[in-house]
Parts: structure tokens; sequence; C-alpha cells
């Protein structure tokens, strides 16, 4: 079962069919604590970098434990139809659930980088205003959520003033990094408009210790589902595919949903083309988001606001667990317990 690469203290780990090795000993990039150095080498270096670790003989090592990567920027986008929609009934059940920019541009706003953390770390309950009957009041979020999503890892930086096309996307991005954006609904429902999500959102997302190259993907391509209207051109042409990609959500040690990435309306290519289409230069360790990946049937909510509802949310003490798998590839998982409010 292959994984991809992680970074340990003294240098980068690969995670494949022999289960972890130390890739220290191969020098260079990979004597590195982060993988920011070897996400800069571009496609041909990270093509070297995959053969030399799929063949090195180096020393088994334990889980990693620390961020893959130094975050740059981080990017969420709001690509599910299902879970836009579902979401708009909810926050907005007076309108139509989509508003009418979702479906010519794939929706975002810039997240917080410092926040991101690794697999394994704790999420502490947070505070917030939140907004009943009469004037909000500071306190615990009652409606702590999971959003289960896709992530992609920028390698290769571009300047001010370049906008990518879809097809740029293999020559900038790296991999893929399963991600648990926490939200705060009760936070996030008082505080959104007009500016969009803040605190709400950026009290912690959690990522995978394990980045996944897309290079080890390409089996995994299908075509993406049909988009109407079709996309202007600088987000058209190249956007045809998307991952077959089985996703799971795990809370205290049961499956509670089980879906599949393929199903987001904006591809990954589109929601790069997007974010530099105005000019924005990208830099090394940025990571953009797809957004909950929620699909059509019930047990496919990448949140629980969606699967439950809005009746119950999550508890202290409670464990959630993201997986992610193409075929023999398997994204490594993103795991947080909710711990009480300070
Ligand atoms: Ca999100």
């Amino acid at each position: 079962m292959t994984t991809g690469f992680a970074a340990a203290d003294n240098g980068l780990l690969w995670r494949g069919e022999r289960g972890i090795v130390d890739l220290s000993g191969l020098g260079d990039v990979f004597a590195q604590p982060t993988l920011n150095p070897l996400l800069a080498l571009g496609r041909a270096g990270w093509q070297q970098a995959i053969a030399a670790a799929r063949t090195h003989d180096g020393p088994s090592a334990r889980e990693p434990t620390k961020l893959p990567f130094d975050v740059a920027d981080y990017v969420d986008f709001y690509s599910s139809l299902e879970h836009a929609s579902n979401l708009g009934r909810m926050f907005r059940p007076d309108s139509e659930p989509l508003l009418p920019n979702w479906r010519w541009l794939p929706v975002g706003y810039h997240g917080r980088a410092g926040t991101v953390v690794v697999s394994g770390t704790d999420v502490v309950r947070p505070r917030g205003q939140l907004k009943g009957e009469g004037d909000p009041a500071y306190a615990p979020s009652r409606k702590l959520d999971i959003e289960l999503e896709l992530g992609f890892v920028v390698g290769v930086p571009t300047e001010l003033g370049q906008a990518l096309r879809t097809a740029d996307f293999d020559e900038h991005v790296f991999g893929v990094v399963l991600v648990n954006d926490w939200s705060a609904r009760d936070i996030q429902a008082w505080e959104y408009q007009p500016l969009g999500p803040f605190l709400g959102k950026s009290f912690q997302t959690s990522i995978s210790a394990w980045v996944t190259p897309l290079a080890l993907l390409q089996d995994a391509r299908v075509d993406a589902p049909p988009q109407d209207p079709r996309a202007l051109p600088h987000l058209d042409g190249g956007r045809d595919w998307a991952l077959d990609l089985a996703l799971e959500v795990e809370l205290n040690g049961e499956t509670i949903s089980r879906g599949n990435a393929r199903t987001l309306y904006w591809t990954m290519p589109q929601q790069l083309a997007h974010a530099t289409s105005n000019g924005a230069s990208l830099r090394t360790g940025d990571l953009m988001a797809s957004g909950t990946i929620s699909g059509s049937e019930a047990g496919t909510e990448g949140s629980l606001i969606e699967l439950w509802r809005n009746t119950r949310f999550l508890e202290d003490g409670d464990e959630v667990v993201l997986r992610g798998r193409a075929a023999d590839v398997e994204l490594g998982e993103v795991r947080g317990r909710v711990r009480s409010s300070r």
C-alpha cells in the first residue's frame, strides 16, 4: 500500500510496499525536516525522487508526527455542488440554495495557514460569539463540526501577474493530502456575512502527515462531472479529470459516511486556475482544499451538519478519522480528538 512522502526531524520518509522507510541517507532534499525543498524541484525532480524513494534500502522508521511541509498560504474552496446546496438551504432557508456566482467560479476564501496542524493533533473546542434569540454571547461552540476535504499542495511557484491555465496543474502541483477543516457552525452562522468565514474556521485545520504525489494517482483519474453552464475559457479546457478517491469519515471507531472525491463539481485544475486568474502568485507550500466533499446520496455527506441535519455535533472526547483510497494507493489518514474549551 503506497502513500507517499512525510517529514521527520532528520529527513524525509516514504511509505511504500515495504512500510515506512527513512530517506535521509539519500542526502540533499531528503535530509531536510520538511518537504518544501523537494516540492520546489518541479516535475522532473519529483519523478526522480519517487524513483529513488521506491528503491531506497534505508532503515525503517516510525509514523511521522510533524507537518509534512511548511504551509505557505491556505485556500479553502467550496467545490461540491451537493455541499453548497445543502448548506445554502440551512443558512438561507428563504432563498435559492446556490448563489448566482456558484456555477461560474469555484467560490473560496483565504484561510489561516498558521493553524494548519498535522494529523493526531487534538482540537480544542473554540469559543466565539453565538447568536440565539437575543444578544450574542461569548461561549464555547455548541456546533463543532468536521469538513472532509481533499487538499492539493503547490510545489512550483509563480510570479505576480501570472495566471495559470487548467493544463498547467501538473507542472505546479506536487500532490494531495486529506484535510479536516474543523468548523464551528454557530460561530460561522453569526459572523460570515458579508465577508465570509473567519473565526468559525481559523481555530484549526488538520492535514495528513503524508503527502501523496499526483504521479501515484494517474490511474485514479476519471472524467469530472459535467458542468452547466460551460466554464469561461480561462477555467475551461483540461478540466475534465477528477480523482476516483474513495473517502470515509470515522467517528469513535465507526464509519459514519462514505463518499468519493470524483463527485466534486469544480476540479482541482479549475481551483488552481481560478486562484491565479487575477495574477496572484503561488508559493511553494501553498495548500488549497476542495471544500467539503458531499455526494448526492444519504450517507455520503462530508460534514455532520449535513449528515445529522443540524441536530447533533461533536462532543468533547470524540475522535474523528478521515481516510481516502484510490485502488492500491492509500492517502495518509487525518485523525483528531476534541478537547474541551479552555
Ligand atoms: Ca472548508
